[in-house]
């Protein structure tokens, strides 16, 4: 339908494979690197076992030669590369891009990832905390508006919040907010390193749940831990089953308060343990957050689980650089109809 004067429109689309963003994902128990293209499909993905106490200059070597790998296996044309979006667990300085002391990284100490890993790739790099990440890459994947306004809880090595307002990340002044480890959850929980009893963070550790479980020999990292958890809740064994119903208790508290201050009612549940405790926690912190006397919300919490899975962080840190590319110069990666 003409409704105008002027030249008609030209229809165009996307063309997904015109250009592409590796997203990367720096993590206590294990680095994970993804390949995406335009549309924000995963063409290529690696996971790295993290480099433990190396000097920094060698992290960011590993880091810069996994992205060369991933590219090259993958057969991109490296000129079709936009750059590198690194998720990682803050702090980090006001200015962003250097991380300054993660207390779950700490090799990371001070390490300028964006100028450091730019200048041996060659390529742009952001550095966005990652619960920020996690949150930019569920929106991508929802079709809907429905996260317009919304909240992740990532729950991995740590536990952090990623935040959505009218559409929109919310990173706050330094891009480190999201902190929700502090909010005290279980009053006769556990001690924490800040003088409470109880916060989220040491509540929900899967160290800590093991040790709660009464089980008495390591089963080795974390994912091992989760694993046992996971393996005798369904075994049927009492113990378990107690420690993971009182886990998704304090998740739902932590929900419910954050979402008394922010007002959003839409909660993504995601990340590596998440995904791995999923099956079950997720009736138990549906059911709590429903029930909580302390929700101050007018409607019904919508409570979900992340779409994207396990790789969330390292995708939602590409589709930043893809964001940036569709701002610049979205032509260029259309196709006429
Ligand atoms: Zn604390």
């Amino acid at each position: 339908m003409i409704s105008g004067p002027g030249k008609p429109r030209t229809l165009l689309k996307l063309e997904p494979r015109s250009r592409f963003a590796v997203g990367v994902h720096l993590d206590p128990v294990v680095d994970t690197v993804v390949v995406v293209d335009m549309a924000g499909s995963v063409v290529a993905h690696e996971e790295i076992a993290p480099y433990g106490s190396a000097p920094a200059s060698e992290l960011i070597r590993a880091v810069a030669r996994a992205v060369d790998d991933i590219v090259g296996d993958a057969g991109i044309d490296r000129d079709l590369v936009l750059g590198v979006g690194v998720a990682a667990p803050g702090p980090f300085d006001p200015r962003g891009g250097r991380l300054l002391d993660p207390p779950l990284l700490p090799a990371w100490h001070n390490v300028n990832v964006r100028d450091d890993l730019g200048a041996i790739t060659g390529l742009p790099v952001i550095v966005e905390k990652d619960v920020t990440a996690a949150m930019v890459g569920e929106m991508w994947f929802d079709g809907s508006s429905v996260l317009n306004d919304a909240m992740f809880l990532y729950y991995g090595a740590g536990v952090g919040l990623g935040i959505a307002v009218a559409g929109a990340p919310v990173r706050g002044r330094t891009s480190n907010a999201g902190g929700i480890a502090h909010i005290v959850v279980d009053p006769l929980g556990p001690m924490c390193g800040c003088g409470s009893r109880g916060c989220l963070g040491v509540s929900i550790e899967p160290r800590t749940l093991t040790a709660e479980a009464g089980y008495n020999e390591p089963a080795g990292d974390s994912r091992a831990e989760v694993d046992r958890l996971v393996r005798d809740a369904a075994a049927g064994r009492p113990e378990t089953l107690a420690v993971l119903r009182r886990a998704g208790e304090r998740i739902a508290r932590a929900l419910v308060v954050a979402n008394n201050l922010l007002d959003v009612d839409e909660v993504v549940l995601g990340g590596p343990v998440w995904e791995r405790l999923a099956g079950v926690l997720a009736d138990t912190v549906a059911a709590r957050v429903a029930g909580d006397p302390a929700s101050t919300a007018t409607r019904a919490i919508a409570v979900r689980r992340s779409i994207v899975g396990a790789d969330v962080a390292a995708v939602g840190a590409a589709c930043l650089m893809l964001d940036g590319a569709f701002a610049a110069r979205p032509a260029r990666m259309m196709i006429a109809l």
